[in-house]
C-alpha cells in the first residue's frame, strides 16, 4: 500500500454508502474524513490538509457539480484530485464532470477493486505532479539565483570598470600567464596612440612577451618590467615599482610602473599601472639644479671658479679631523701674488681679474691629482690644503706652482721683483695631534708667507712644527 497515510474526504448524503466507502478506504490504511453534508465538507476542506475527494453528485441541498464549483479553485491550486461517484449513468454527466476538471467518474454500483485502483492511480499521479512541481520550483529558484548572481556580477564589473576608467593611470589586469584580460580607458587611449602597435596592448595580448620583445632605448626598462611582473605573479615579490624615462624628440616624459597582484579562488592576477610622473620629475630636476647652483654659489668663488673661503674653512676642519686619526704629516700653503696692487693700478681691474683667474686655475691644475683643496683665501691670496703631505713634498708642490705661474708669463711692468707675475709662498707642516689646531697651523703658514714677502717676495718660506 503506497499511500497509507493519504487523507481522503468522502462526501455522500446516503449514510449507508458513506459508511461502506469509509470502511473500504480505512481498511486500506487511508485516513478518511467522512461527511454527509456539503457544509461540513467545506469546513474540512478549509481547515484540513488532504489528498483526494470522493464525492457524490445527487445530494439534497447542493449537487456535487455545484459544490465542486465552489471549491475548485482551492483544489486546483493544491493539485487535489476529485473523483465523482454517482448513480447517474448518462454520458452527459460524465462529460460535464471531466469538462469541469474532475480526475475521474465512477458509477454506482461499483466494484471495490476498481475504486481502490483508481484512487491509487490518482494519488500516484498527484504525487508525481507534486514532485515535478517541487523540482520545477527548485529549478526556478536556481535560475533566479543564477540570474541574480549574474546581475550582481555585471554590476560589480560595471562598478570596477567605472572606477578603473576614472583613474588617470594606464591600468591593465593580467592573468598568471601575462595575458591582458582587462584594461581601463586610459590604457586604451594610450594603446590607440600606438597605431599599428596597439594590438600589442589590447586584451588577449601577452604583455610579458610585449615587454621582452621591446627594442630600442627602453629595452632595459621593459625587460625589468617583465621580470617585475613575473616575480609578482610568482609571489616572490608583493609589488614591483620602477620609474623610467619615455622621451621623444619633442618632449621629455617619465613614467612610473607599479605591479601588484590579487587572488580570486586559486587564480592570481597582476595589476599593471603606468602613471605619468613627468610633472614631478621635472620639478625634481629643477630643484636639483637649483640646489646644485646654490651649493656652487655658497662654496665657489664667483670670479676664479675655485673654492671660496667658506669651503676652505669647512674642508680644513674635516681634513684636520681625519688627519688626527691618520697620524700622517699635514701641510698648508698660503700663496700671494707679488705686487698685485701695483698690477691693478697699472693694468686696471679688468686685467687684474683676468690675472687672478689665470693664477687660480693654474694652481688648481697643478694640484688636480692631489688630495686636498685649492681655495681663494683673500683678494690675491690662495690657500692650499695638503693632507698626507710632508714638508719636502709640500715644498716640491710649491715649486711646481711657481714654475707653472712663471710659465703663464703674465707681464707685470710694476713688479719690483720680476717682469712677470710671481708668487710668494708660505708653507707650514706638522704631524697633527690633539694639543695643536688647524688654526694654529694656518697661522704658521701665514707667518711663513709674511717672511717670504719680507725677504723680498717671489720665494718659498717653510715651517715645520
Ligand atoms: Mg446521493
Amino acid at each position: 500500500m503506497p499511500f497509507p497515510k493519504a487523507k481522503i474526504i468522502i462526501l455522500d448524503d446516503e449514510p449507508l454508502m458513506l459508511q461502506m466507502l469509509t470502511k473500504l478506504l480505512s481498511a486500506q490504511g487511508y485516513q478518511t474524513y467522512p461527511t454527509l453534508d456539503s457544509q461540513q465538507a467545506l469546513l474540512i476542506i478549509k481547515n484540513e490538509s488532504f489528498d483526494l475527494i470522493l464525492m457524490d453528485i445527487l445530494m439534497p441541498k447542493i449537487n456535487g457539480f455545484e459544490f465542486y464549483e465552489q471549491i475548485k479553485e482551492q483544489l486546483e491550486a493544491e493539485n487535489i484530485p476529485i473523483i465523482f461517484i454517482s448513480a447517474l449513468q448518462g454520458a452527459a454527466n460524465k462529460v460535464q464532470a471531466f469538462k469541469m476538471g474532475a480526475a475521474d467518474y465512477i458509477t454506482k454500483p461499483f466494484r471495490s477493486e476498481e475504486l481502490l485502483a483508481r484512487i491509487q492511480t490518482h494519488l500516484q499521479s498527484r504525487q508525481i505532479q507534486q514532485q515535478l512541481q517541487a523540482q520545477n520550483q527548485l529549478l526556478e529558484n536556481e535560475i533566479k539565483k543564477r540570474k541574480k548572481a549574474k546581475k550582481a556580477r555585471k554590476r560589480a564589473e560595471r562598478f570596477m570598470a567605472g572606477a578603473l576608467d576614472a583613474l588617470a593611470a594606464h591600468i591593465a589586469i593580467l592573468d598568471n600567464n601575462g595575458t591582458i584580460i582587462a584594461v581601463n580607458a586610459a590604457w586604451r587611449n594610450f594603446a590607440d596612440k600606438k597605431g599599428l602597435m596597439s594590438v600589442n596592448y589590447a586584451i588577449g595580448a601577452n604583455y610579458l612577451e610585449v615587454c621582452e620583445l621591446a627594442s630600442g632605448d627602453y629595452i632595459t626598462d621593459a625587460f625589468a618590467v617583465a621580470q617585475g611582473i613575473r616575480s609578482v605573479i610568482l609571489k616572490t615579490k608583493k609589488a614591483f615599482y620602477l620609474e623610467y624615462p619615455c622621451h621623444n624628440p619633442e618632449t621629455q616624459r617619465w613614467f612610473a610602473v607599479r605591479v601588484t597582484y590579487f587572488e580570486d579562488d586559486k587564480a592570481i592576477f597582476a595589476v599593471v599601472a603606468h602613471e605619468n610622473i613627468t610633472k614631478r620629475r621635472l620639478a625634481e630636476e629643477a630643484l636639483k639644479q637649483t640646489n646644485e647652483l646654490l651649493f656652487q654659489l655658497a662654496t665657489m668663488d664667483g670670479l676664479t671658479q675655485i673654492a671660496n673661503r667658506r669651503q676652505f674653512d669647512t674642508d680644513l676642519n674635516r681634513e684636520w679631523q681625519q688627519a688626527l686619526g691618520e697620524q700622517r704629516h699635514f701641510s698648508l700653503i698660503l700663496a700671494d701674488i707679488d705686487y698685485f696692487k701695483n698690477y691693478n693700478d697699472y693694468y686696471g681691474h679688468q686685467m687684474g681679474d683676468d690675472c687672478l683667474q689665470q693664477v687660480a686655475q693654474s694652481i688648481q691644475l697643478t694640484l688636480i691629482n692631489s688630495r686636498g683643496l685649492v681655495a681663494r683665501y683673500g683678494g690675491e691670496e690662495f690657500a692650499i690644503i695638503l693632507p698626507q703631505t710632508t714638508l719636502a713634498q709640500a715644498k716640491h708642490q710649491a715649486e711646481i706652482i711657481q714654475q707653472n705661474i712663471a710659465a703663464l708669463n703674465i707681464p707685470h711692468a710694476k713688479s719690483e721683483v720680476s717682469s712677470i707675475i710671481t708668487l710668494s709662498l708660505g708653507i707650514a707642516t706638522t704631524l697633527p695631534h690633539l694639543e695643536y689646531s688647524a688654526e694654529q697651523l694656518l697661522n704658521q703658514a701665514d707667518q711663513a708667507l709674511y717672511e717670504a714677502k719680507a725677504a723680498g717676495r717671489n720665494q718659498i718660506v717653510m715651517r715645520e712644527i
